[in-house]
């Protein structure tokens, strides 16, 4: 029989006998997230549970246990009261603050499903988003950097007349509603929708890195996402004296779940929501309340590395950096001890949901050399070749996963699904990796091609599809050049027809501002050639393109790039 509750709509389900397994064998539990979270917050009603910046991006507030919990109820009765209510889905785009969390639980409490938008995504994702999931609303916050998000809003309301709500979390939305503004005074204690969903629904919706056109989402169960978080808390020894940073953009996975904000809350730690992971915000923030783990992207400990040589190195609590999201080279791992005062554990993970965490008690040559290996025994990885067969241990080929929170298929994608899994159910991850005697895995590069662009993955395929639209374009590719800040920066290569003027870079960064894709998608640098160079089978052979590039321009100077 067809499970008509909306929380399964779009997720595809696990085979039965492995639903049993991972619950036999106390992997899944029975709580959903709204259960959980008020056990979490109950038994610390007087305690520092939450720091940051507050509603409108207000100064520094912090919040005990008992605060945080009214703030939740408040929203979700007000949420409730403009009509949003259980199985609807709900696009949020919010940054760094403790609004974020005040929000993200709020919806959970009224069982309304969050579609976890990246505060760098813009019209064209956010429209994707929207229509894909049917939301009713979009809830953003001010203060992404070269962003009108009131602007933005109107957009929307014109091109999707259905989308119902936009809340901005500012002081003043113009024409739409202030998240503020929805906070009740006067509320029950009637326990909402959210204590009564089944925690083997979704809860919420991530994006996937999206290495062809626009972003994936990414179903995530109450139960597999709240093992994602223990287990993760587990192997990074989280506990009630620790404080947890939330660094990177909240709505990734990294920082949400790996153990980020949600281990934080099960092992009783403290969360500090930073705006910015730059040093100068960040170290002030560690100093403030005692930071004792974060996590960052390779580019952003290179920009940490180098600030902490000119100005001293982070505040003493923090014991622990998480590194993750694109490969960090052994040199840089070396630095981090002696360095930033802290230890290093490196995490190969994916939205989608395997994630590998090397741990305290490996060799330092693991910590600083490998990904380290996977979170659940209930993992199963295999390592095949272009035919689909397993390669001998130590030799590269792409990873393949399934276990008890990985997915099983992308989010209403019947055509991607295909691709994606194979027919028991393995997800192909596209990465290319080794693994060690000692079982610990070596990320050597993509099957796709993607460049990660500081925390972000840029598809290729994606923004050269929308760059061959501009006006006497012959050709084009779009290259990764390496980058100190950033890891790789984006870079356009045109091929125009003769005698058409050279458009410059910030006209075609306009041009695909204007067709609404992610700022974090806008090429950094623009290259003109007169024709590509292809492979044998007639593949545009990047490698060569770019060394190419690098040849035949000097590394321009990135500095002042914003890592989004
Ligand atoms: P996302 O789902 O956006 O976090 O992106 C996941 C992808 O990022 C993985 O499939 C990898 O390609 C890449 N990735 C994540 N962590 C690492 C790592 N530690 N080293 C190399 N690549 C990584």
């Amino acid at each position: 029989m067809k499970n008509t509750d909306p929380a399964f709509d779009g997720l595809t389900p696990w085979p039965p006998a492995l639903i049993e397994h991972y619950r036999r064998n106390g992997i899944w539990g029975e709580a959903n997230l709204t259960q959980w979270l008020e056990t979490k917050l109950l038994c610390r009603q007087q305690d520092t549970v939450l720091s940051g910046p507050g509603f409108a991006a207000t100064p520094w507030q912090v919040l005990s246990g008992g605060e945080l919990l009214q703030q939740i109820k408040r929203l979700a009765f007000g949420l409730a009261d403009i009509g949003l209510s259980r199985g609807d889905r709900v696009v949020l785009q919010m940054g760094n603050s403790n609004a974020f969390i005040v929000t993200l639980f709020a919806l959970l409490e009224l069982g309304v499903i969050p579609v976890m938008a990246l505060p760098g995504h813009r019209r064209r994702e956010i429209e994707h988003f929207v229509r894909l999931t049917n939301a009713r609303a979009w809830l953003a916050s001010e203060g992404e950097a070269g962003m009108d998000f009131q602007a933005l809003g109107n957009q929307l309301r014109h091109a999707i007349p259905e989308l119902e709500h936009i809340i901005i979390d500012t002081t003043d939305a113009g024409p739409h509603l202030t998240l503020a503004s929805l906070l009740k005074d006067n509320i029950s204690n009637e326990k909402l929708p959210g204590h009564f969903v089944d925690p083997a629904g979704i809860a919420l919706l991530l994006c996937s890195g999206g290495t062809t056109g626009l972003p994936k989402l990414i179903p995530r169960t109450h139960r597999d996402y709240l093992y994602n978080a223990a287990a993760s808390a587990g192997v990074c020894e989280l506990g009630p004296s620790d404080c947890y940073l939330v660094a990177l953009p909240a709505a990734h996975n990294f920082p949400l779940a790996c153990p980020g904000l949600l281990g934080a809350l099960n092992s009783g730690a403290s969360i500090v929501m930073c705006p910015s992971p730059s040093p100068e915000t960040a170290f002030e923030y560690i100093a403030r309340a005692g930071v004792t783990v974060t996590a960052l992207v390779p580019p952003l400990v290179r920009v940490w590395l180098e600030y902490a040589s000119k100005m001293g190195p982070p505040p003493n609590s923090l014991r622990l950096l998480q590194v993750g999201g694109a490969r960090l080279d052994m040199g840089t791992a070396r630095r981090i001890r002696p360095e930033l005062g802290c230890a290093l554990q490196q995490v190969f993970g994916m939205a989608e949901g395997l994630l590998n965490y090397t741990r305290s008690s490996d060799p330092d040559l693991l910590i600083q050399g490998t990904q380290g290996h996977p979170l659940s025994p209930l993992d199963e990885i295999r390592i095949v070749n272009a035919d689909g067969e397993d390669v001998p241990r130590g030799k590269q080929g792409e990873l393949w996963t399934r276990g008890p929170y990985t997915l099983r298929g992308y989010y209403k994608a019947d055509e991607v699904n295909r691709r994606s899994f194979t027919e028991d159910g393995y997800y192909r991850s596209g990465d290319l990796v080794r693994q060690l005697s000692s079982g610990h895995l070596v990320v050597e590069g993509r099957l796709r091609e993607v460049i990660r662009r500081g925390a972000e993955t840029v598809s290729v395929e994606a923004l050269e599809a929308l760059l061959a639209q501009l006006d006497a374009i012959r050709d084009v590719a779009v290259i990764g050049l390496p980058c100190e800040q950033l890891g790789e920066q984006v870079c356009a290569v045109l091929v125009l027809d003769e005698a058409t003027p050279k458009p410059t870079l910030s006209e075609v960064r306009a041009f695909l501002t204007e067709e609404g894709i992610a700022r974090f998608m806008l090429p950094d640098r623009l290259e003109f050639v007169d024709q590509l160079p292809l492979t044998a089978v007639g593949k545009i052979a990047r490698q060569q393109l770019i060394t190419h590039i690098q040849q035949s321009r000097q590394q321009t100077n990135t500095q002042g790039i914003l890592i989004s």
